[in-house]
């Protein structure tokens, strides 16, 4: 898979042709890594008596100028440079999380559709949970952080069927965000083109919907926390079981760089941005005080860590993989 676009990206360059912005260029150490199609789709754990499976839906891009909107280039480009941020793309990982109470199968986000033209390699859900042994029938509920296309688009294709017997769970917020005949006045411009194919994502789902508010249990030991910003309605998750927590946060904290190092840096994906910001350190001051273990849907996979308050601002601290059996 790799090696198809490689070629068809330098054959590109050398030919002077424009490549789409959306193309991901390799670094040139994956240059040599062939042509083998990666296996690794699903890490598990423990929170008390749960499983909790992060699942990796693959990587896109977005350009880099739309982060860190309200920085001065100069103070902007050394500091992408130094964490070796591309300067005209950044790349995102999308990894959607099962949660098995014993009870209840929630799967959290649903990645990116697959065949997205701007995220050919994304998309990798289905794969990921098959490679984790999951039935699709098996799971319960999906609950949604929010209605991105790279949260949602695992839906799109077959609502119904993709989850067969599973409830969608979202905050009430969001759902009448999308849903509302007048969603282009209330959704930035970029996003309100999705909104057609999730309001057919819901009109499928019928009495499957449930919309909920901030607080509500999407089962027992797993709580809804409103975290508006990023999308009026989005909301993470709390997970909670014997002596351990697990706080999913979804986009609220985007980035494991500048999301934390300079959480005030705004980005244009937040509908709200300054709303944005005022979540974004209020969630990292929770996860630092309380010392709460982190997964981000955006981070390098498999995206589970710890927040370190750090001079100003505060830093990722990746978790060390536990392996059973
Ligand atoms: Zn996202």
């Amino acid at each position: 898979m790799f090696t198809t676009s490689r070629r068809a990206f330098f054959k590109a360059a050398a030919a002077g042709a424009v490549v789409p912005v959306f193309q991901i260029p390799l670094l040139a150490s994956e240059a040599d890594a062939g042509a083998v199609e990666p296996s690794l789709g699903s890490y598990s754990f423990a929170i008390g008596e749960f499983q909790v499976t992060m699942l990796c839906d693959g990587v896109f891009i977005l350009p880099t100028d739309s982060f860190a909107t309200n920085v001065q280039p100069e103070v902007k480009k050394p500091y992408f440079d130094a964490h070796y941020l591309a300067p005209d793309n950044v790349r995102l990982q999308a990894n959607p999380l099962l949660i098995d109470t014993g009870q209840k199968r929630i799967l959290v986000d649903a990645g990116l559709a697959p065949g997205t033209k701007w995220a050919a390699h994304a998309g990798r859900l289905s794969k990921s949970l098959a490679a984790a042994g999951v039935d699709p029938g098996s799971v319960d509920t999906v609950f949604l952080t929010h209605c991105h296309a790279d949260h949602i688009g695992g839906l799109i294709s077959d609502p119904t069927g993709q989850f067969p017997k599973a409830d969608l769970v979202l905050s009430e917020t969001e759902l009448d965000l999308w849903n509302s005949p007048d969603y282009a006045s209330k959704l930035p411009d970029w996003a309100a083109a999705g909104a057609p194919a999730t309001q057919k994502v819901f009109a499928a789902l019928g009495d499957r919907l449930h919309p909920i508010k901030g607080g509500a249990d999407v089962a027992t030991g797993v709580t809804a926390v409103e975290t508006p910003g990023h999308t009026q309605g989005h909301m993470s998750l709390l997970v909670d079981s014997l002596a351990d927590q697990l706080l999913i946060t979804g986009d609220a904290l985007a980035n494991i760089h500048f999301s934390f190092d300079h959480p005030e840096w705004q980005i244009k994906w937040d509908h709200d941005q300054e709303k944005g910001v005022k979540t974004r350190k209020a969630l990292l001051d929770r996860a630092a005080s309380e010392r709460l273990l982190v997964v981000g849907y955006h981070y390098p996979f498999p995206g589970v860590g710890h927040v370190v308050k750090e001079g100003m601002g505060y830093r990722w601290l990746p978790a060390v993989w536990i392996f059973d059996g």
